[in-house]
């Protein structure tokens, strides 16, 4: 892109611009890291909690507060708003998740700032012995002179992904304020549930209306991520024969021992979580429950390859069958779902949103990285719905437990990428 208006904007962007925003990115994530809207794997309800919707109608109040339009909050739990465009440009959607992650306290969470970090250990006041180190977490010591937002030692923060809310509402209030910015029309999407894989209903792509779209859910400077797992969910069933243990001889047959064998005949110095990395996939026991008389394991299958997921769930299938082989009296089945698919599969075939956000980061001086997540993110099945949509960077790190923080000047620069985007679409 060479388009000079852009250019302009970039300058602006990289220098005394982005120092602006990080007061009131700073104000806006305390405020919204401080209210719990943690999701709920166990609950059927949408979204799995209710207080995720104190975060969404403070969020609708806020964007009725700034001027945006179409403020809605779906019966599905999605906050929708619309930021009218003034220039023509395709539509883009702009993403962010409202729950945190169900692993870790999140309940009672006092952020707070620690204003030019001076480079050295981070103690927590409400965690004796916990520390935060660069020699530890090596992006801390590049965030040297920066304002890092942890919180208090005994909750996680919420930076995943309450920095992509506030980052959003901080261009959302920019671009509304500052009327003559260029932009095409935008949508913004406040989704719950993404945590436990609940984020995206399938309504949203209809109701969001975007050609293609963004989550700002990333975490280092510079990251554009458009390569997700693709995922499978197997429940394992084991039916045994129950009768009491004083007359079980040559009687009982014992899904526990069953179970066992299972996840015993399974590779475990390889595909696992725990022994892979990089691009290599896994099979993930999660939980086992049940009894002597029946159990149910269930597994999650990843890799970012169809072949290589198939051949995971035909080795569980496979371990299974080997199993019930032993004990004809048992009843074992194994069934897999999908989950989620890599959203390469549909970029790959058009790598224009991807491209546009490269141009962008490049355009402020940062170089793009593009690592594999290994994971999902709401993009992935936005994706696979129709708005192809890759994950930003937020400055986020160490999420999902106590030592998450997060850079209040990082923050600044994944709005500035934001308002950047939406000036080159026009270009
Ligand atoms: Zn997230």
């Amino acid at each position: 892109m060479t388009d000079i208006t852009a250019t302009d904007f970039t300058t602006d962007f990289t220098t005394d611009f982005t120092t602006d925003l990080t007061a009131e990115l700073t104000d806006r994530l305390i405020r919204y890291c401080a209210i719990d809207s943690q999701s709920d794997a166990a609950s059927a309800s949408k979204p799995s909690t209710a207080i995720q919707l104190d975060m969404q109608r403070l969020l609708v109040d806020e964007l009725t507060g700034i001027g945006a339009q179409d403020v809605t909050l779906t019966d599905y739990g999605t906050v929708l708003a619309t930021i009218p465009g003034n220039a023509p440009g395709p539509t883009i959607g702009f993403l962010a998740h409202v729950d945190t992650a169900p692993q870790f306290n999140a309940t009672g969470v006092k952020p707070r700032v620690i204003r030019g970090y001076n480079g050295g250990a981070i103690t927590f006041p409400d965690a004796p012995g916990l520390t935060l180190t660069p020699e530890e977490f090596p992006y801390l010591a590049q965030k040297t002179g920066d304002d890092i937002i942890t919180a208090s030692g005994d909750t996680l923060l919420g930076a995943d992904d309450k920095a992509g809310v506030a980052i959003l509402m901080t261009a959302a209030r920019h671009l509304l304020a500052n009327p003559d910015q260029p932009r095409p029309t935008l949508r913004l999407a406040f989704t719950p549930d993404e945590e436990i894989g609940r984020g995206v209903d399938s309504q949203l792509p209809a109701d969001l209306g975007a050609d293609f779209a963004y989550t700002f859910d990333g975490g280092k400077l510079g990251e554009i991520e458009f390569e997700t797992f693709s995922a499978d969910i197997a429940k394992v069933s084991i039916k045994g024969v129950s009768i009491h243990p004083g007359f079980a001889n040559g009687k009982l047959v014992n899904a526990v021992h069953l179970a066992a064998k299972i996840v015993q005949t399974l590779p475990h110095v390889t595909l696992t979580p725990e022994t892979t990395e990089g691009r290599d996939g896994f099979i993930h026991a999660t939980d086992m429950n049940g009894g002597s008389s029946e159990m149910e394991i269930t597994f999650i299958l990843r890799d970012f390859e169809r072949d290589g997921l198939a051949q995971k769930g035909a080795l569980l299938e496979q371990v299974c069958a080997t199993v019930a082989a032993t004990e004809p009296r048992a009843e074992i089945t194994c069934r897999i779902a999908p989950q989620y698919r890599n959203m390469r599969y549909w970029l790959e075939d058009d790598m224009t949103p991807v491209e546009f956000a490269r141009d962008a980061v490049q355009a402020m001086g940062i170089t793009p990285v593009s690592v594999p997540i290994r994971g999902g993110t709401d993009g992935s099945r936005l994706t696979e719905m129709g708005v192809p949509s890759p994950n930003l960077f937020t400055g986020m790190q160490n999420i999902h437990g106590p030592l998450e923080w997060i850079s209040a000047q990082d923050m600044a620069v994944a709005t500035a990428l934001c308002l950047n985007i939406a000036a080159r679409a026009t270009g």
